[in-house]
């Protein structure tokens, strides 16, 4: 049988995988990518950022009608939430966008293998589908992104006991959910909910919401989220869970058991690699499950690379998506490079919370001299105007250069707000620099200029 032969194929097509092939196929490649699922994606579109985000929106409209209108001298009658319209919605977003990437691949001329990946040997992947069949690559690109983390004890059946992807799509409320993990994740989708209905516990095995990011800030959104009616755990070491009696039961160490009618596992993601047959090419991955790879995204096997979830790093879309970029420029011969000092993270809360750089704690640790500058939300004019006033800009510059080191941001647009500072940060601009640049009025940008501002004072 002949095989088909390409300068390049890409196994899954998540937010690394589709965006390399994407590039590659403009930088004049012939470039293929292997997909399992028929939707192309990956956790992103189909399973995770996008799907999570569409039902933050609908679950926040919902509350805003049942109890945010009374201020604005607004009221509604029978306000009720159709959970089969919400999540036929949800389901329309991704599908939408994952044919927009189907077009793209067309467009691009990317061709597009449906099936599961293995190795055969040094540049044969072997393709299992509806066809099965094996292809010829010079160069294999890996992006075969993560799976949750399993977790001792926790006797997953992905209904009662759940990881995000079925919480993403429950067709109903849980009356009590405990979620384990208050990481993105948890407070994410503890927030979706909440928000539609459930009580919400959260067990978090560390003394902090969201660990490594910003004191500050995980203090104030511990509080605004304990407002909101989650109840948070912290110090909670969960040691098992299972059903009882069909009913889950989740035990914490030196707590009593808790029951509940469903518990969402999110104490983080793993690299996934199964399946890849990667020992006929001798690739091995490290302690945690990771592919890595030197400043090329080429791993310890010529010709074989591989970027997002799979390497090591913070996992995240967007991250992703500079590897894959970076990757296919350097595979082309041309310079690439990802600053990975500057990558915006966003956790979709209410409010927003958004991080760039470094945290307060990691300067002190590091000895590095800094002024902050802050300010909160409520003093902004449009914050006020909009009822947004719950958050804080806060801006962490080099002492002596200006230079901005970090910035943490809570509040409404949140993960709009911290783009203007990474693009500082990520040419070298000083706090000067960003507030000598004129500022609309009223706008929450304006909250960044003053906080930047504050750190030349
Ligand atoms: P993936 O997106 O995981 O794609 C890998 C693809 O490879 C999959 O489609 C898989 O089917 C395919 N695959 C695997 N093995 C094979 C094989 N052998 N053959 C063929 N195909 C294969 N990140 C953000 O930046 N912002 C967010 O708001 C955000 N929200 C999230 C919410 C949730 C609930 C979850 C779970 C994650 C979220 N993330 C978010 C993280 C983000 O989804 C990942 O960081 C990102 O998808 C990683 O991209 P990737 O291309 O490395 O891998
Ligand atoms: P995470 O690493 O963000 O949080 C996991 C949490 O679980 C941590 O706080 C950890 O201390 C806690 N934990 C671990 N073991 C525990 C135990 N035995 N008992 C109680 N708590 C325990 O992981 P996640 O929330 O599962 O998210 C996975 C990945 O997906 C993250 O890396 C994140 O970057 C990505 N993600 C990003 C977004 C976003 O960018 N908005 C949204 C969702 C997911």
């Amino acid at each position: 049988m002949d095989r088909m032969k390409h300068d390049l194929l890409v196994i899954g097509a998540g937010p690394g995988g589709y965006v390399a092939a994407l590039r590659a196929a403009e930088l004049g490649m012939n470039v293929a990518c292997v997909e399992r699922e028929s939707a192309l994606g990956g956790t992103c579109l189909r399973i995770g950022c996008v799907p999570s985000k569409a039902l933050l929106q609908s679950s926040h409209i919902f509350e805003q009608t049942l109890s945010g209108l009374g201020e604005h001298g607004i009221s509604a009658a029978a306000v009720e939430c159709d959970l089969e319209v919400l999540m036929a919605r949800k389901g329309k977003v991704v599908a939408e966008l994952t044919g927009g990437i189907a077009s793209l691949f067309k467009r691009a001329r990317v061709t597009r293998y449906e099936g599961t990946a293995s190795f055969a040997a040094a540049g044969v992947i072997r393709i299992e589908g509806e066809v099965t069949c094996e292809v010829e690559a010079d160069k294999v690109l890996i992006a075969t992104g993560s799976q949750t983390a399993t977790l001792p004890g926790v006797e997953l059946d992905h209904d009662r006991i759940a990881t995000s992807t079925e919480a993403l799509s429950w067709r109903e409320a849980p009356e009590h959910l405990v979620v384990i993990g208050a990481g993105v994740i948890g407070l994410e989708l503890g927030t979706v909910w909440r928000r539609l209905g459930s009580r919400v516990t959260v067990l978090e095995y560390m003394d902090t919401i969201l660990p490594g990011m910003d004191g500050d800030i995980v203090r104030e959104m511990q509080r605004l989220l304990k407002r909101q009616g989650l109840t948070i755990k912290l110090g909670a070491r969960v040691t098992a869970a299972g059903l009882v009696e069909g009913m889950p039961v989740v035990e914490v160490e030196g707590e009593d058991p808790i029951k509940c009618d469903r518990v969402l596992l999110a104490t983080g993601r793993v690299p996934y690699t199964t399946g890849l047959n990667l020992e006929a090419i001798g690739l091995a991955t490290d302690e945690r499950g990771r592919l890595t790879v030197d400043d090329n995204y080429e791993t310890a096997v010529a010709g074989v690379f591989a970027i997002g979830d799979v390497i090591d790093g913070p996992m995240l879309a967007h991250r992703a998506e500079e590897e894959a970029v970076a990757c296919t420029l350097k595979m082309a011969g041309k310079p690439g490079h990802v600053n990975y000092d500057v990558i915006p993270g966003v956790v979709y809360t209410e409010p927003e919370v958004a991080a760039v750089g470094k945290t307060e704690e990691a300067l002190k640790a590091e000895a590095i001299p800094y002024k902050k500058g802050q300010v909160f939300m409520r003093a902004n004019s449009r914050a006020k105007a909009g009822g947004h006033i719950d958050g804080r800009v806060k801006i962490l510059a080099h002492a002596e250069s200006g230079l901005i080191l970090g910035a943490h941001i809570t509040g409404a647009n949140a993960s709009e707000l911290i783009a203007e500072v990474a693009l500082a940060m990520e040419h070298d601009l000083t706090c000067a620099q960003l507030c000598a640049t004129c500022h609309a009025h009223p706008t929450l940008s304006e909250a960044v200029r003053d906080a930047a501002r504050a750190t030349t004072i």
